[in-house]
């Protein structure tokens, strides 16, 4: 690709359209190349306190202290999804991210979706997937709208040559202290994001999915535990929960499988651009019993397993990495 023509596909893919994106060189550290042995799970990764920060939402992993880790110097792959095609909502960063990383680590070709405002933490992503050799395709718009959904399924369709793979992942999460300042615009906001966007990608990829595709949606300990803070987010954690039972009782007879991933508390630019009080930031994760909030990276391998072909009995489940006291 020459320079202008990847100037041109970068100001598209700016611009809500599909691009297969190119990774400038030497960009990125090179995937290690074996993992193993044991580490303290208490002192694996930052511990609270942490800085007192906040970012306009959506925010960026970019500018987060400490910085995320998505598994980007340490995930190591061995093939497991060779020659797969997985679209991958809130891919920039988080455990979209993390899912990004070791899918393309593992083989697949990988299409994520994000905001405008998350192109940062997108070209990141972008150079990661290409520098693990396989296919990146950058598809930014919002979720918001039934047509920008089915036109992502229809962009990430064309431009990996058919998907086997779907994570909805991205979410919204806004705390209020009460339910008296939660406005109907948030409500709604929430609802559009967490509950008819998956609605609306799932059913436009479905007719896409042959047999021994997998569907992987993010919910959260919140489906089963939910927050005083959290009214709306929490009841939608909760309804992701059920849909994947339904879902997996409706596409299992097709091979189709679906699950769900159900994280505790994880360092993510969600949680200090409004997902969190400014207060719980600082003090965030601390009464885990490990003590700590998990990172991204750390929930990869579960990504992988709802995806992969080994996991091929396993459906209509919810895994969880709550960190020893969320559920299920
Ligand atoms: P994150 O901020 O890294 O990811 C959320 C992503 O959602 C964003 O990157 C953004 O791209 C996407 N998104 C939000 N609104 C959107 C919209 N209108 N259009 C398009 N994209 C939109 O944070 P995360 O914590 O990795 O979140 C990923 C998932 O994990 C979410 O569903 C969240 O609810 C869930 N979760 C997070 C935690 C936690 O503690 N961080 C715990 C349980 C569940
Ligand atoms: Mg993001």
């Amino acid at each position: 690709m020459s320079d202008s023509t990847r100037r041109h596909v970068m100001s598209a893919a700016a611009l809500g359209a599909a691009a297969t994106l190119a990774a400038p060189a030497g960009a990125q550290p090179a995937p290690p190349q074996a993992r193993g042995g044991t580490s303290d799970p208490r002192s694996k990764h930052p511990r609270p306190p942490f800085p007192v920060q906040s970012q306009p939402w959506p925010g960026l992993a970019g500018r987060m202290q400490p910085r995320p880790d998505h598994g980007e110097t340490s995930y190591v792959g061995s093939g497991r999804l060779r020659g797969r095609k997985a679209l991958i909502t809130g891919g920039d960063s988080g455990m979209g991210r993390a899912a990004a990383i070791a899918y393309a680590r593992e083989g697949a070709d990988v299409a994520i979706n994000y905001l405008p405002a998350e192109e940062p933490d997108a070209r990141e992503v972008v150079e990661l997937i290409r520098a693990a050799g396989r296919k990146a395709v950058a598809i930014p718009g919002d979720l918001r709208g039934e047509d920008f959904c089915k036109r992502l399924v229809a962009d990430a369709v064309r431009e990996l040559g058919g998907l086997d793979i779907v994570v909805s992942n991205a979410g919204r999460q806004q705390a209020r202290g009460s339910i008296l300042e939660l406005s109907t615009e948030d409500f709604d906001a929430t609802m559009k994001t967490n509950i008819y966007a998956p609605f609306w990608i799932i059913k436009a990829a479905v007719p896409h999915l042959q047999p021994g595709s997998a569907i992987v949606a993010t919910t959260s300990e919140q489906a089963y535990d939910p927050s005083p803070d959290l009214y709306d987010y929490a009841q939608t954690k909760a309804a992701t929960m059920n849909f994947v039972k339904s879902l997996a009782k409706q596409l299992g007879p097709k091979g189709i499988r679906v699950n769900g991933v159900a994280p505790g508390p994880i360092w993510t630019p969600l949680q200090i651009s409004g997902g969190a009080s400014e207060g719980k930031v600082v003090t965030f994760g601390a009464t885990s019993p490990l003590g700590r909030p998990g990172q991204p990276a750390e929930l990869a391998g579960i990504y992988l397993r709802l995806a992969e072909d080994d996991g091929s009995y396993t459906t209509g489940n919810i895994y969880g990495a709550g960190g020893g006291q969320g559920q299920p």
